[in-house]
Order: C-alpha cells, then sequence, then structure tokens
C-alpha cells in the first residue's frame, strides 16, 4: 500500500490524500482550501485519475465529515464516482444543497456506520465514529496488503461525543503502519485545555440572563453540539430558541429523534428572506410546511424580543433591520473568534456599534487540544506518524515522533 497527500501537508483544510494498493485507488476527502481567493468551481482538480474522467480503478472517495473543507471539491467529480459518507453527513449536505451554495448532492453511495468494516476491493475500511463539530464525522482504518492506516480525520475530545474517542484511545486499533495525523491546534496555547460544550451552558446562561432585549448567537447551523448548549441555555432562563428554517432542515436530517429538533418545546422557526426565495424559487414548500406551527412572524417578532434568542448569522441583519421596534441587546460570538477580525464582517461590526448591540464571545474549538492529539498519538505504539491538516510541522514532528512529515504531491511507500 502506497499513499500521497495531494493537500494538506502543510495547510488547514483542503485535505485530499490518495490511497494505492494492486492498483486499485482509494480517496480519503477532498476539501476545498480555506483560502478565500480560491474559487470551488475553478480550483484545478488534484492529479488523480478519476477525477476529470470516470476511472474504475479509482473504487471510492470518502467524506470523513460534512465540512467544507473535506468534501468541498466533491461537486466537480464524475456524477458516476463511488463516494463513501456518513448516512447523516449525507442527509445533512442534501438538506443545505437547498439553503447554501455549500450543499451537496451525491447519487452513488455507501453509508459508513461506526465500527463497520466495509469491503472494497484489496481494501478493508473501518469507520471510527468520533467527536468533531460536524455531526457524524469518522476517522478511518484503512488495511490493505497486509498493512493498516489510521486516519485520524478531524476530532477533539470536549464535544458531546467525547466518550467515544475515549473509547478509541482506551482501546485503539493494533498493529497500525502509518497514522494520518490532523495537528490543527497545534501551535496554539499549550497551557490548560479547552472547555467542553457543557462548560459553555452556564457561561451563555449568564450572558442570555443580563441582556435587554433580543439575544442573538452567532453559531453554524451545522455545528449541532453548540445547537445543544444553545438549547439547554434556553430552558434555564425560559428563553424561546428562534432557529432560521435552514437549521429546522439539518436538525431533521439527522434523523435522530434524541436531538433537538423544531417542534421541541420552547423551539421556534423563523424564515429570513434570502431562505424565503429559496423556498419559492425551487418549489420546496413541502420542505418548510412542517415548521408552520412554530413558525414566528417578523410582525410578532418584537413582542417577544426580550423572551427569546435568535440563531444569527451576519446575512440576517437585513431581517432584523426590517422589524419596527426590535431591541436587541447582545449578540453572543459563538464562532472561532478570527471571523470577526475577518474584513467580510466589517459590516457586522459596524451594525452593532450603531445600534448599541453589545459583543461578547461563547465558544469552544473543534479540534483536539494539543494534549488530545498527543494522547491519541501515544496510543498507536510502533506506528510512524505523517502529520496532516496543520501549520506547524515542525511542532508536530517534535510531538509526534516517530513522525514522517511528507510534501504535498509526495508518495510515501509502505513497503
Ligand atoms: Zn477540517
Ligand atoms: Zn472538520
Amino acid at each position: 500500500m502506497r499513499f500521497c497527500i495531494h493537500r494538506g501537508t502543510q495547510e488547514i483544510g483542503g485535505t485530499c490524500v490518495e490511497i494505492e494498493s494492486q492498483g486499485k485507488r482509494l480517496v480519503l476527502d477532498i476539501g476545498l482550501p480555506l483560502d478565500d481567493n480560491i474559487d470551488a468551481s475553478t480550483m484545478p482538480l488534484h492529479p488523480v485519475p478519476g477525477f476529470d474522467a470516470p476511472d474504475p480503478a479509482l473504487l471510492g472517495v470518502i467524506i470523513s465529515h460534512p465540512h467544507q473543507d473535506h468534501y468541498g471539491l466533491a461537486h466537480r467529480l464524475p456524477k458516476e464516482t463511488p463516494f463513501l459518507i456518513g448516512k447523516a453527513a449525507q442527509a445533512i449536505l442534501e438538506a443545505a444543497d437547498l439553503f447554501t451554495p455549500a450543499g451537496l448532492r451525491l447519487s452513488n453511495v455507501t453509508h459508513l456506520e461506526n465500527r463497520k468494516p466495509i469491503a472494497l476491493g484489496p481494501f478493508t475500511i473501518t469507520p471510527f465514529l468520533v467527536d468533531h463539530s460536524a455531526y457524524d464525522s469518522y476517522a478511518l482504518l484503512v488495511e490493505a496488503d497486509g498493512q493498516r492506516l489510521f486516519y485520524s480525520g478531524d476530532f477533539r475530545t470536549h464535544g458531546r461525543k467525547a466518550r467515544l474517542v475515549e473509547e478509541l484511545i482506551a482501546n485503539p486499533p493494533q498493529d497500525v503502519d502509518v497514522l494520518l495525523m490532523e495537528g490543527t491546534t497545534l501551535g496554539r496555547p499549550k497551557a490548560g485545555g479547552f472547555p467542553t460544550e457543557d462548560d459553555l451552558v452556564p457561561d451563555m446562561i449568564d450572558l442570555i440572563e443580563k441582556t435587554r432585549g433580543l439575544t442573538l448567537v452567532w453559531a453554524s447551523g451545522q455545528n449541532i453540539d453548540r445547537l445543544v448548549t444553545l438549547y439547554k441555555a434556553c430552558r434555564k432562563t425560559r428563553r424561546q430558541l428562534v432557529i432560521d428554517a435552514y437549521t429546522a432542515t439539518v436538525l431533521q436530517a439527522t434523523d435522530n429523534p434524541n436531538l433537538l429538533q423544531h417542534d421541541w418545546t420552547g423551539v421556534r422557526v423563523f424564515l429570513p428572506r434570502s431562505q424565503k426565495f429559496q423556498v419559492m424559487k425551487e418549489k420546496a414548500f413541502k420542505t418548510i410546511d412542517p415548521f408552520k406551527p412554530k413558525r414566528i412572524n417578523d410582525d410578532k417578532f418584537p413582542a417577544e424580543a426580550s423572551q427569546s434568542v435568535m440563531l444569527f448569522r451576519p446575512s440576517m441583519i437585513g431581517d432584523l433591520d426590517r422589524m419596527k421596534g426590535l431591541e436587541i441587546g447582545r449578540l453572543i460570538v459563538s464562532v472561532w473568534g478570527g471571523y470577526l477580525q475577518d474584513g467580510r464582517n466589517e459590516k457586522l461590526l459596524r451594525w452593532c456599534e450603531s445600534q448599541g448591540i453589545a459583543i461578547d464571545s461563547c465558544h469552544t474549538s473543534g479540534h483536539a487540544h494539543q494534549s488530545d492529539l498527543i494522547r491519541l498519538r501515544e496510543c498507536f505504539t510502533g506506528s510512524v506518524a505523517v502529520p496532516v491538516h496543520l501549520q506547524e510541522v515542525a511542532t508536530a514532528t517534535e510531538l509526534f515522533a516517530p513522525c514522517k512529515p511528507l510534501t504535498d504531491g509526495q508518495w510515501f511507500d509502505m513497503k
């Protein structure tokens, strides 16, 4: 077995790894780089036979989880390309397709299931469900020719599925030759750890309680762990949680009745203009029909603002501006803080200032802390680590020893 990291050896995001055995090939992730200057529709594809035209030797393209830096070029591959992805992850990306250009529809799919091996030509692939800020995320064991490669994917140990990673660390696959290891947080402050999702609940409660008027929370509609955190804080503060139709659709796509849904007590659904436009354009009225009993309309919203917490994204500023008499007290930033420094969000900062909206942060990382990266690395004794999805290669070389950093496009023969 041999493999090549086409992108990701010195970069967070845009990951793409090709694996070859006996003339057959697999691809792990086909991500869009996290570089604003790159266009997903025109960026040159990696030189993988099967990417530009169908190739029977490409047995499958595995999407480890539904983050764009891992699937963002998938729509460029031939329609018949066989994909492997979690069932809920696929449903989430399909649900998103109506509302955002980042959605994805795949036609030839095998579902990844926790710890259920899949045989594909010379390869056996065993997915391991992990904790991450994307729902339905997997690490992957790939076996062929008597050799074993383990891909950590993106993971963490402080979210709502932490137990899964702890089980993996306590009882890892044995005799792994190569560990493809993510290193996103290397280079961030070493001391302490990251707060858990549950640690955020009391912080969120404090901020909501001291807010006059509406509390806005800027979080991803696909960060389901965070939506649960938010719901818990809303129940404690007796506020209703207002989510947009896109988020309600994503929650439905998880097909998990134990997980927050639009019909739960204290949840309301708001239809921003851009989403209404998309529903009308695509005649997707059936998609939003189930939300009707929970809909909150623009004219009623201002009167309920002080009893509400609203899931927010900067694209909703116009919707809020149109509501007469709406008092907004606070914006809680529950995404990576770097987005606020981003030039694209200057308008948001100016808007908050002009409206007298206080800005606070309440967030935790989607990725494992350095100390947890080391714990996962150390459980694969006898393996060589190859770092991926990172910037701090020198730190990885030291912390993940024995470690063999590669460069993009370089093949590594496991023989
Ligand atoms: Zn990633
Ligand atoms: Zn991710």
